[in-house]
């Protein structure tokens, strides 16, 4: 249902070896469908935010809440499902560089189990939908910064998340190319996926819309609403 809270912060710290404060005391809510940047300067936070999302960094304080799962109290066996409700894309694709275009994108359907005729329908949609049908056999070596990262979208995707998060999608990527990738997520909002992206890039973040949280020194210090 649209507006309903999908994330939650709840008085958030995390606190990294030698009594580093990389999260101070954040709290606060996602929606459905939402559109959020994340934007402060480098060594702000939104890399460690973003990895409490996805449970690769867990709070020292506080907790957050995900689809109905509280990381105060989720369990091994609860994980894999979460982070399957969550694509990610990064900086630089993380790409496996061994696998084609193809390859990349069906991974994530592998590994939940889906059956071969499935994966092929859900991969070539995707690709097709990313443009990318002609590259589908091709490495990531034989492809643009673009193109690999509308790939890392599409392996993104693959599950059809109901949150993508992005960290810094368009840094490592020329002005033309990073505004292609802001369509990509844009679009990909609209058809009703919550998209938290990360970026220290003003330009995206000034040309857009959407709802922007500024973090500093771990801290939120606005929450401007799109
Ligand atoms: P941003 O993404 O905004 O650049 P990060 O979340 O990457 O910020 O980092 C926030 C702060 O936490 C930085 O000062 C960084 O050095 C520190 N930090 C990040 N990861 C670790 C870690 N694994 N161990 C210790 N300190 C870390």
């Amino acid at each position: 249902m649209k507006d309903e809270i999908i994330l939650r912060f709840i008085d958030v710290s995390k606190i990294y070896s030698g009594n580093w404060v990389a999260l101070s005391n954040i709290t606060f809510e996602v929606r459905q469908g939402e559109f959020l940047f994340l934007i402060g300067p480098s060594g702000a936070g939104k890399t460690t935010l973003l990895k409490t999302i996805y449970l690769a960094e867990f709070p020292d304080t506080g907790k957050l809440w995900f689809l109905g799962f509280s990381s105060d109290n989720i369990t091994e066996k609860d994980i894999p499902y979460i982070r399957r409700r969550i694509g990610i894309v990064f900086q630089d694709f993380k790409l496996l560089e061994y696998k084609t275009a193809y390859e990349n994108i069906e991974i994530p359907l592998i590994v939940r189990g889906v059956r071969r005729k499935e994966r092929r329908e859900r991969t070539m949609a995707i690709l097709c939908e990313l443009g990318l049908v002609e590259k589908a056999c091709l490495f990531p070596h034989q492809l643009s910064g673009g193109e690999k990262q509308r790939v890392a979208i599409g392996r993104a995707l693959a599950n059809s998340p109901v949150l993508l998060l992005a960290d810094e999608p368009t840094g490592n990527l020329d002005p033309v190319t990073s505004e292609e990738i802001m369509d990509i997520l844009v679009k990909i909002n609209r058809r009703g996926t919550a998209v938290i992206m990360a970026t220290h890039n003003m330009n995206i973040v000034e040309e857009r819309g959407g709802r922007k949280l500024v973090l500093e020194k771990g801290r939120i210090v606005a929450d401007i609403k799109g």
